[in-house]
């Protein structure tokens, strides 16, 4: 496929599957329209890449599928000058189109090889303002909190504490959490002071969020160190 060919499968996705699925925030839309979802999927994906389902990015992981990461974009309600802490790096695919809408993104993956692979296209695309380390990603960041806004981008059992703790006064968690064995639904937790209040947003299918004790074999993936 030519660079027209991915830029005309990138249109067809916004209209077919995020507009009319009722995504509305312009800055969303334009970022979906920008990052190149390909790029993120390694070898020749061709148009699947734009296609509606999740992807397998090796490793028994996925990219999520556009509508959920434009979904969860928007619910992120970013102005422009949040930081933002990503749990589940993956593809990359997600913290690209949230570092397109803010000054910085931290974004934590506990599979190196897939963290490796993300900071490889994420520096070649200018996606600097990422930073992505190898860690258990309920462990939060503590040094560079607290964030705006947390989110997962796999599904827990249970909110990890650690994590709340590290969000800013008002600033809220998005993301996945299973109800049971089969069934998952995104949820919103906002602090405020020493509370949070909480709301369920919507099902979904996520992989699960995987709590094994890693965590001493932890680094900073990044090429582009000084700058970001
Ligand atoms: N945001 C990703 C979606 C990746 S799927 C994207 O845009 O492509 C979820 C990812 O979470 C997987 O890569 C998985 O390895 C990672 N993950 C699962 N449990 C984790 C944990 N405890 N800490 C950090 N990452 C985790």
């Amino acid at each position: 496929m030519t660079l027209h060919d991915y830029h005309i499968a990138r249109e067809r996705m916004v209209r077919e599957q995020l507009e009319a699925n009722g995504i509305r925030s312009e800055r969303v839309l334009t970022a979906m329209r920008t990052v190149p979802r390909h790029r993120f999927l390694g070898g020749d994906a061709g148009s699947e890449a734009y296609s509606r389902h999740a992807f397998p990015i090796g490793f028994s992981q996925t990219m999520t599928q556009p509508y959920m990461v434009a979904y969860l974009t928007e619910h992120l309600l970013l102005e422009g000058h949040e930081t933002v802490l990503e749990v589940g790096t993956g593809s990359g695919y997600q913290a690209a189109v949230i570092s397109s809408l803010v000054p910085r993104v931290y974004s934590i993956e506990r599979i190196r090889e897939l963290a490796e692979r993300a900071r490889g296209v994420l520096d070649a695309l200018g996606h600097v303002n990422v930073r992505i380390k190898v860690d258990d990603g309920a462990l939060g960041w503590p040094e560079e909190g607290p964030f705006d806004r947390i989110l997962l981008t796999a599904a827990a059992t249970e909110i990890p504490e650690s994590l709340l703790h590290q969000l800013c006064e008002g600033g809220f968690l998005l993301g996945p959490v299973s109800r049971n064995e089969n069934e998952q639904e995104i949820i919103k937790l906002v602090r405020q002071g020493t509370k949070y209040s909480f709301e369920r947003l919507k099902d979904c299918a996520f992989v699960p969020l995987i709590r094994d004790g890693r965590g001493h074999d932890t680094s900073v993936i990044s090429d582009l160190a000084d700058l970001c």
